[in-house]
């Protein structure tokens, strides 16, 4: 069974197709960057054939990314769009919709019904997945959405203090993201550590980031709430944040309330924070390096914040096994793990400093025998997406 596995952003694609039934091996792998843009990058890698592409060419909108995609799976990696079982997708949010679904009309409209919640990530999505219907209008379309993981959360770590009517009415509750990655990240803790009653700290550090607090395998709290603008800083999103400071802005700064969305959208975060220098930590932790004082405070404030939530999920869990990091800041950056961790002996946690500024994917950077493991690991989302795919589809 071939499994296609896309992955959209309002200005990319990535995807990658998967051979299920002969140990999950990749067939190929690739992407489209700056869609839109005069001009766009496409990038293939055939495994089969050992051959790659990247190219700069046209590509005005999605369409003509998915039509690239399939031109160059054709040519070399399958002989026709049938034997494709499913393209896969992993969706984030939609209205009273999770877990792994037929992306069916009202899938898609439940999506819709929450585009000012997830703005940046659903309008892209849903109208990527209706190119895909017109252009594989025989194959199942499914989406795993990124709140699955999160669904078991008890009620003390959902509710918000609002009316309970109004958030009942509304869908208003935490429902968190990057399920795929934390399901991914505490599995891998779990198989390294040969057991599953295991007390996680699961952090999935990237451009956008959060942290779950999971427990038998169970996520039983997580940073990021209704939407994807708390927690955590993100690369130019904001985090956790008084709410007050909206109104104080519209009412006593004349700023309108379109201009503070677009504030905490797009110029917040590491970006903000660092004073514009730029929304990747490389150059972040490369401007502090070299003194800028906003650009360390960016470091840590993101650092502490990390502290405080291994902190908090430590007492909401009961106790800690093993912390967990990923995503391309977790897995890459011994900066911000160092700073995250230092001063948590307290907890059990000792890191061996010559082993994290060295980690790779799969490394255990803790002090040989300390109570608390804590991994490096290269998260993979994908595969967690087809395996749901191939089950969905397998049921019928
Ligand atoms: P996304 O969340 O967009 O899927 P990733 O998980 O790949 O992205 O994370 C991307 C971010 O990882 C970059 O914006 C950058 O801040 C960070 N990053 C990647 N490599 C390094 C590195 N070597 N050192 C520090 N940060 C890194």
């Amino acid at each position: 069974m071939n499994i296609l596995i896309c992955n959209v952003g309002s200005t990319s694609l990535k995807y990658q197709l998967f051979r299920m039934d002969e140990g999950e091996q990749v067939l190929a792998a690739g992407g489209a960057e700056r869609v839109g843009a005069v001009k766009s990058l496409f990038y293939h890698k055939n495994n089969v054939a050992g051959d790659s592409v990247r190219q700069e060419m046209p590509l005005p909108s999605h369409r003509e990314a998915i039509c690239a995609m399939l031109e160059h799976l054709l040519a070399g990696c399958i002989d026709s769009l049938e034997e494709i079982s499913c393209v896969g997708f992993k969706v984030v949010h939609a209205k009273g919709v999770t877990g792994v679904q037929y992306l069916t009309e009202e899938v898609l409209q439940a999506m819709a019904d929450f585009n000012a919640v997830a703005p940046a990530h659903n309008p892209p999505y849903i109208a990527a997945i209706r190119q895909f219907r017109e252009l594989m209008p025989s194959t199942p379309l499914l989406g795993s959405f990124e709140t699955g993981f999160h669904a078991q959360m008890p009620p003390e770590a959902y509710l918000y203090p609002l009316p309970a009517q109004l958030c009942r009415d509304r869908a208003i509750r935490r429902y968190g993201f990057h399920g795929a990655s934390h399901e991914y990240l505490t599995a891998w803790v779990s198989e390294a550590m040969g057991r599953k009653d295991l007390k996680i700290v699961s952090c999935h550090l990237g451009g956008s980031g959060s942290l779950a607090a999971v427990k038998n395998g169970v996520s039983v709290d997580t940073t990021m709430g209704m939407g994807l603008q708390c927690g955590v800083m993100h690369n130019n999103r904001i985090g956790d944040m008084d709410p007050y400071i909206i109104f104080y802005l519209v009412e006593e700064s004349g700023m309108t309330s379109e201009e503070v969305k677009t504030l905490l959208q797009t110029k917040s975060g590491f970006y903000g924070m660092s004073g514009g220098v730029s929304n990747d930590l490389r150059d972040i932790e490369e401007a502090a390096n070299r003194g800028n004082e906003d650009a360390r405070n960016a470091i840590r404030s993101y650092a502490y914040s990390i502290k405080k939530y291994i902190g908090a999920y430590t007492a909401a869990i009961g106790g800690l096994d093993a912390v967990v990091f990923g995503g391309g800041i977790g897995r890459n950056s011994p900066t911000v793990r160092q700073m995250s961790l230092e001063g948590l002996e307290c907890l059990g946690i000792r890191v061996d400093e010559e082993k994290n500024q060295h980690a790779k994917g799969g490394a255990d950077i803790s002090v040989p025998g300390s109570p608390v493991r804590v991994y490096v690991v290269d998260t993979n989302e994908e595969i967690i997406v087809a395996r749901k795919a191939m089950t969905l589809l397998q049921k019928g």
